[in-house]
């Protein structure tokens, strides 16, 4: 059988940046968590995102969680998520013994309905913190989603973990809110292996994190603590392979958007395929290309994923809605719409590969597969 075609998976830089600095590590033997691959790593970022402050996490994971916390979320509060996300958008506030309130999407971006989120404030009128996610590359409708919560003066953590280099009205998705999360796990756009990295311009919330992420060791001779902590601190080696990366994600996110427009032109004659498509102002990643399929059609999302497959090619469904996993069923769910439109996404989503190191002789060849079924 051919080689596998992945969804998205770690693709290293042709020049060798991620080896030449990993290879640094250990020549000068800064083999944990300090050292100056993060710093540069962090810096790195901050520079191309404009924001003030970074700080290297173990994870997108430990990042939402340490964010969380900064701005105070903590037991019994309520926090308002996007519903279509994945579960690690979510589980952090689990962590903090906190409630999500999930908020159902719009279908234009497929993210945050500000509709939903106005009428959770009804609901709702006080949590302490609103997580907006920018699913598979797409902008939420942040500016609107800001207007809200700054009426109700309550803080944003964004999510960006899949909208990495995404810019709005020149300001880069995660530097919108009070804090935002990137995620370097193996299936995102730049990877180091696994991490994360927090971002703010409020240098007291990254501060914290730093704190909290390397123990809570108070400043004293012996050790001393007076807070929880945690070790969720990026090691020096994985942040080489950040820093490396760095330097190629422009070169990623151009053949990101390329992948998306080939699969587009592709199915532009299909008229029961609908891909999940920019606004006029908008440059997203398109970390993954995604499709829905219309509801007559006698093709079904798991028809696409399945015949794949048989090609040893991955695809995958939408990510399935927070409010319908058996872990959160117990937390309310607010929509607008008769029926739910992250449900409505999830049974007519496909993920199609999108891995960056796929040639244009693949892609023609997934495209083929896709094509017959349609016929
Ligand atoms: C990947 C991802 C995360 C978590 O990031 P990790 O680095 O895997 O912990 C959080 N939110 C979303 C939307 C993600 O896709």
């Amino acid at each position: 059988m051919s080689e596998k075609i992945y969804l998205a998976s770690p693709h290293m830089s042709d020049e060798g940046y991620e080896r030449k600095y990993v290879k640094e590590a250990f020549d000068t033997n800064w083999l944990s968590t300090v050292g100056e691959n993060i710093n540069q790593f962090e810096e790195s970022v901050k520079k191309y995102l404009g924001v003030k402050s970074a700080i290297a996490l173990a994870s997108g994971t430990s990042a939402i969680h340490l964010g969380l916390k900064a701005l105070g979320v903590t037991k019994n509060d309520y926090v308002f998520v996007s519903d279509l996300t994945f579960s690690a958008s979510v589980n952090p506030i689990i962590y903090e013994n906190a409630k999500p309130i999930f908020i159902d999407s719009e279908p234009q971006t497929w993210n945050m309905d500000p509709k939903a989120l106005e009428k959770a404030f009804e609901k709702y009128p006080n949590p302490k913190a609103v997580v907006v996610v920018h699913l598979y590359g797409r902008i939420s409708e942040i500016d609107e989603i800001c207007e809200i919560c700054k009426k109700h003066n309550v803080p944003i953590l964004e999510d960006a973990a899949e909208a990495l280099g995404v810019k709005y009205k020149n300001k880069f998705l995660g530097t919108y809110g009070n804090c935002g999360v990137l995620s370097f796990n193996g299936n995102k756009i730049i990877t180091t292996t696994g991490g994360g990295m927090l971002i703010s311009n409020n240098e007291e919330i990254t501060k914290k994190a730093k704190f909290w992420s390397t123990q809570s060791k108070e400043p004293a001779r012996y050790y001393q603590h007076e807070e929880i902590g945690y070790n969720y601190r990026m090691s020096n080696v994985l942040a080489g392979i950040g820093r490396g990366q760095m330097k190629v994600l422009e070169e990623r996110i151009a053949k990101k958007r390329k992948i998306f427009e080939n699969y587009k032109k592709a199915f532009e004659e299909i008229d029961e395929i609908k891909m999940n498509e920019d606004k006029e102002y908008e440059r997203s990643n398109h970390w993954l290309s995604t499709m829905t399929i219309k509801e007559t059609s006698k093709v079904k999302p798991l028809d696409i994923v399945e015949n794949l497959e048989k090609e040893n090619i991955e695809a995958r469904l939408v990510w399935k809605p927070m409010h319908l996993q058996p872990i959160f069923e117990k937390y309310d769910f607010i929509k607008v719409a008769e029926k739910a439109v992250s449900e409505d996404l999830f049974e007519r989503g496909v993920c199609l590969p999108s891995d960056t190191k796929m040639t244009e002789e693949q892609q023609k060849m997934i495209i083929e597969i896709i094509k017959k079924l349609f016929e």
